[in-house]
């Protein structure tokens, strides 16, 4: 795998959209890893702090609201 912005080796992929990144272009962002809803019907979610990402992609930097979960 070759880095989608310089081509050379990869040292991982976006979490978010999956493309090949090395070192020197990797960022990091929260990423959400799950949502549920807690006691007050208040949606929580579990993000896992850093997570890889591209700079590239463009993740909903809140959790969407899902009206049909509850
Ligand atoms: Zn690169
Ligand atoms: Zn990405």
């Amino acid at each position: 795998m070759e880095c989608i912005k310089c081509s050379k080796p990869a040292k991982g992929v976006c979490r978010f959209c999956g493309r090949a990144l090395c070192e020197d272009h990797m960022n990091h962002m929260p990423f959400i890893l799950t949502i549920y809803v807690g006691e007050n019907h208040t949606p929580k979610a579990i993000v896992v702090a850093d997570a890889l990402y591209c700079g590239i992609c463009r993740p909903q930097p809140e959790p969407i609201e899902m009206p049909e979960l509850y």
